[in-house]
């Protein structure tokens, strides 16, 4: 299908052509956001904007400085009903932009490179929009904004802490995606982004000379061993039929060519879905080093660091969107993708309540917009903040506005 008719296609609501009314302003917010982007944990400025916007629709239930800089706003509804509750996240990335647009990075060394600028002002347009209509809702919205994503802890589990998961029914997030053509959204049942751990292995031996390996226990030796020996657990410890990835990505060790290594590091990641999985991997690799160290001699200290959990889309909240966005978006652009090894701290809202996290396609190779995330030249169609949006609108629509549309709701359900 073509962008226009994704973009034209919302069938039912009328909230949708007010959103297409303000696009121009939610791509103002936007670039405005990308020209002065904040690394996570430092985004004071970005929290400012974002509360300042919210009140200048007229939104008064505002609390700042939910879990660090996040923002919680409330949009009442007309009628009591269903708390649904909306995610975006605005931090930044420490990478130096290297694109050619006119709202380039004026921040040498930080870059809005995930498109978390685009979360913001998609999520800033649908507040907007439903705050307008707040008296035809059956329910509550809560707004979810979001700090300090790409770094754990992460913002996602201080704002829980902070309460802002209070009263909330289900939650929804999206994340937009330039590996995703525009005008695609793709979404998953069950476990959807992994689990993301860091694991710091040093290896302490004995240092000497090169030519006598007999007084000297050898870090670079013993090391490679273990590196070895960890490629195992996928293969030999872990069910097949569950997914597991053990990467030593860093290993240094040595000062020449003739001195027998005193000591090595390696550093790695461990992504994994299922919770036990997870726990056998740290287990085994803990086991694995120790074990492979002592029979040399060496001693080991093993830091394993879990990161955020896996990403679980709720069944049935997964099913209702699927079905509201095949009827939002008359084509069929709405696919299942197969889970990503990438992580996110979305994770933690889903332990807590039911909901769906998806993918809005962002990529454009038209307008260079086909950088992977985190990419110096990362770029995205910003037609998606559209889509992305319209997506919100309908989900809330179909939760809190859906009396003469109970079937699809029943359907689900059952
Ligand atoms: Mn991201």
């Amino acid at each position: 299908m073509t962008v226009n008719a994704i973009e034209k296609a919302a069938v039912e609501i009328p909230w949708m052509n007010e959103l297409e009314s303000i696009y121009d302003s939610m791509v103002e917010w936007r670039r405005y956001l990308h020209q002065y982007p904040e690394l996570s944990y430092e985004e004071s400025k970005t929290s400012a904007f974002i509360e300042d916007k919210l009140k200048s629709f007229g939104i008064t239930d505002i609390r700042t400085n939910v879990g660090g800089f996040g923002i919680v706003a409330v949009i009442h509804g007309g009628k009591p009903g269903k708390t649904v509750a909306l995610r975006a996240d605005f931090d930044a990335l420490p990478i130096d932009e290297e694109t050619d647009v006119p709202y380039k990075s004026k921040v040498p060394g930080v870059m809005h490179a995930c498109g978390h600028d685009g979360h913001t002002a998609t999520l800033l347009g649908v507040a907007k929009v439903l705050y307008h209509h707040r008296k035809e809702l059956a329910g509550n919205v809560v707004l979810i904004h979001q700090p300090a994503e790409e770094n754990p802890p992460g913002g996602a589990q201080a704002m829980i802490k902070d309460g802002c998961l209070e009263g909330v029914d289900v939650v929804l997030g999206t994340h937009l995606w330039s590996a995703l053509p525009i005008g695609t959204i793709g979404y998953h049942k069950g476990y959807f982004m992994a689990a993301s751990d860091y694991i710091n292995i040093k290896i302490q031996g004995k240092g000497g000379h090169g030519s006598a390996p007999q007084y000297s226990i050898d870090a670079v030796a013993v090391a490679s061993q273990v590196v070895n020996q960890l490629q195992l657990i996928v293969s030999r410890e872990v069910d097949p039929q569950k997914a597991a990835v053990v990467t030593i990505g860093k290993f240094q060790a040595g000062v020449a060519h003739n001195v027998i290594a005193d000591t090595a590091f390696l550093e790695g990641t461990v992504r994994t879905f299922d919770e036990t999985v997870r726990q056998k991997v740290k287990t085994e690799l803990t086991n694995i080093v120790e074990k492979v160290c002592s029979a040399f001699h060496a001693e080991a200290t093993v830091e394993y660091r879990f990161g955020y959990p896996a990403v679980y889309n709720h069944e049935k909240e997964t099913a209702l969107f699927k079905k509201t966005m095949d009827r939002t978006f008359e084509d069929k652009t709405i696919v299942e993708i197969a889970p990503q090894m990438g992580g996110e701290d979305f994770s933690y809202y889903l332990k807590e309540v039911p909901g769906t996290f998806w993918f809005t396609g962002a990529g454009n190779p038209d307008l260079e917009a086909d950088y992977p995330h985190h990419h110096p030249k990362f770029n995205f169609d910003e037609r998606v903040m559209l889509i992305a949006g319209k997506a919100f609108l309908s989900m809330v629509h179909q939760y809190l506005c859906s009396s003469g549309d109970k079937r699809l709701t029943e359907e689900s359900n059952g």
